[in-house]
């Protein structure tokens, strides 16, 4: 049988706007079932989304022999446990980000899949975006030169509907670094090729949290290049942006996204300035499940693979470290061990 049976451990949102309908677009692949710890939300869930099956108990979703994948999208304390417990019942687990809250942790999600053989992909669609793949191609080919900097922006407003332990519980994880700042690290990683090295950072909160959880945060890195990029992200900005700039020694790059429209990637040269429109192809979300799909029956990898959650979980946490401490934080990359 082509595509795989999935399982889905958290009955979240994030799942049904991007996993749900990007599984349902593979062919051959079948959502099977629904993990929460709640039966009744667990149920209504399954209900709503059209999921044969829901369980309250982990084990028992994870002993089904029809699931061969799992997408794991619990809040952010819970990943750690969910995937140790799949990839030990043989499962390949597509993570959510940020992988975990600890480098320990983390580590250990990297070890534990590499050892039982399975996939493990992190959830860093961003990768998919036309925009980001469009920076991508252009640094490779050489077109902006020698990068100096870059600057990248994901300042927008938190929706309603996900105003909950985002702002408030620090032990999921709240707040703009682990929710924010970890996908600019992640994104700045894949476009430039390049490593963060140290970092110094702020963070601010302007009433959307509580619990001194961060709303926003900004911050500098020095990749290991040499190459300076700046950071800056908020859940508190209704009108704010999400975009990049690069900034090569022949030319720049900016990415923006307009209202309602496509991202616009444009390249400006001495006297020249040429717009490449970045319309996706798919959903980011479709494109991940089937990077995530071909790296299980051993073609390429996925999106962002496990070492690629930890390093740029790393990269969140010495942001973190920065705006606690008020000093730059030198960025250590965790040794990486090669997780299929
Ligand atoms: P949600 O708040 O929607 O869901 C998280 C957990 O909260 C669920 O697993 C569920 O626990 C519980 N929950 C949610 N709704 C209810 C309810 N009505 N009743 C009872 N429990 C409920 O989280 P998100 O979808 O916003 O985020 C989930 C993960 O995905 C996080 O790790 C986040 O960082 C990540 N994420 C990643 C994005 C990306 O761009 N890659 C974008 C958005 C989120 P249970 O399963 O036990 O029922």
């Amino acid at each position: 049988m082509t595509g795989l049976g999935w399982g889905l451990i958290g009955a979240s949102d994030i799942a049904t706007t991007s996993i749900i309908p990007a599984i349902r677009a593979q062919a051959g692949s079948r959502l099977m079932a629904v993990h929460s710890r709640s039966q009744g939300h667990g149920a209504g869930y399954a209900r709503k989304w059209d999921i044969p099956y829901a369980y309250n108990d982990l084990d028992a979703l994870l002993s089904d022999n029809l699931i061969d994948a799992v997408y794991v999208s619990t809040t952010n304390e819970r990943h750690h446990e969910a995937t140790i417990a799949a990839a030990s019942a043989g499962k390949h687990v597509l993570c959510e980000k940020p992988l975990a809250l600890n480098l320990d942790d983390a580590t250990s999600m990297v070890e534990t899949c590499r050892e039982a053989g399975v996939v493990l992909g992190t959830n860093h669609g961003r990768r998919n975006d036309a925009s980001v793949r469009a920076a991508q191609e252009l640094v490779r080919s050489g077109r902006l030169g020698t990068l100096l900097s870059a600057r990248t922006s994901n300042c927008t407003e938190l929706p309603e509907r996900l105003r909950g332990w985002r702002l408030t519980d620090v032990s999921a994880g709240a707040g703009a670094v682990l929710d924010l700042a970890v996908h600019e690290a992640d994104t700045l990683r894949f476009v430039l090729a390049d490593e963060p090295g140290e970092v110094t950072a702020f963070t601010g909160s302007h009433g959307l949290s509580s619990a001194g959880v961060e709303d926003s945060v900004m911050g500098l890195l020095k990749m290991e290049s040499g190459l300076l990029a700046s950071f800056a992200c908020s859940f508190a900005t209704p009108c704010g942006e999400v975009g990049f700039e690069l900034h090569g020694s022949k030319a720049s790059l900016f990415a923006r996204r307009r209202l309602g429209q496509d991202p616009i990637v444009w390249v400006r040269s001495p006297g020249d300035e040429e717009v490449i429109r970045a319309a996706s192809a798919e959903p980011i979300g479709h494109a991940t499940v089937r990077a995530f799909e071909a790296a299980v029956r051993g073609e390429g990898s996925p999106t962002a693979s496990g070492e690629d959650g930890l390093r740029s979980l790393a990269v969140a946490l010495g942001v973190a470290e920065s705006a606690v401490s008020g000093r730059a934080v030198s960025l250590n990359p965790p040794e990486m061990s090669s997780c299929r």
